[in-house]
């Protein structure tokens, strides 16, 4: 029998070299952009801890950190349109350069709404990092600042994605086998 995550594994979609490879590049091109700047970095819980984790070692310029949980999907693969706070951030974000740093984009509700909400704190910059854009799929526009990798439409989990709270300590991005769904 095959062992985790081959067992329920369809197709790996990035390796885990793509992905460090990618991640870096994205942080160096991060570290330029802010140069003589402070950036504080908004994670989106829980998808973005894993990619932010490692987002952050290649950033080169003064940086803080803080985080926002919002809903997702729960044990479903559908968006409901529908976006919580669950957690809200601890520190003001006014005159401050935020880059919001999330796992994936797939129709853009949730990120518009948190754009929206923190444009209204009147930070200093308000900028979205995103590892995966899934272009396909978008509901509403939105800008985008980073993009780490442009994705087909399929439902991914790995590296900090998860389905029915699984697979978000696999270091690639596979999709899953349709058993697992059912
Ligand atoms: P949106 O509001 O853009 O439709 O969805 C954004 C959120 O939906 C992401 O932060 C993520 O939690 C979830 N999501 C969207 N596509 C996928 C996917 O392919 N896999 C997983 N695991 N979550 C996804």
């Amino acid at each position: 029998m095959a062992s985790f995550p081959e067992d329920v594994q369809q197709e790996v979609l990035l390796t885990a070299e793509a992905i460090r490879n990618r991640v870096k590049e994205l942080g160096e091109a991060i570290s330029r952009d802010y140069r003589g700047e402070q950036v504080f970095l908004v994670g989106v819980l829980k998808g973005a801890w894993v990619f932010l984790a490692d987002l952050a070692r290649h950033i080169t310029v003064p940086a803080s950190f803080d985080f926002m949980s919002v809903s997702s999907y729960g044990a479903s693969t559908q968006t409901s349109g529908v976006v919580q706070i669950i957690k809200d951030l601890e520190e003001s974000i006014e005159g401050r350069h935020v880059l919001i740093v999330e796992d994936i984009v797939d129709t853009g509700l949730t990120l518009t709404y948190l754009v929206e909400l923190l444009k209204t704190r009147h930070p200093a910059s308000l900028k979205v990092c995103v590892l995966l854009d899934k272009p396909s799929r978008r509901a509403t526009p939105v800008r985008l600042d980073y993009v780490g990798f442009e994705i087909p439409d399929a439902f991914v989990v790995g590296y900090g994605l998860d389905f029915a709270g699984q697979y978000r300590h696999v270091p690639h991005i596979f999709t899953l086998r349709s058993e697992v769904y059912s």
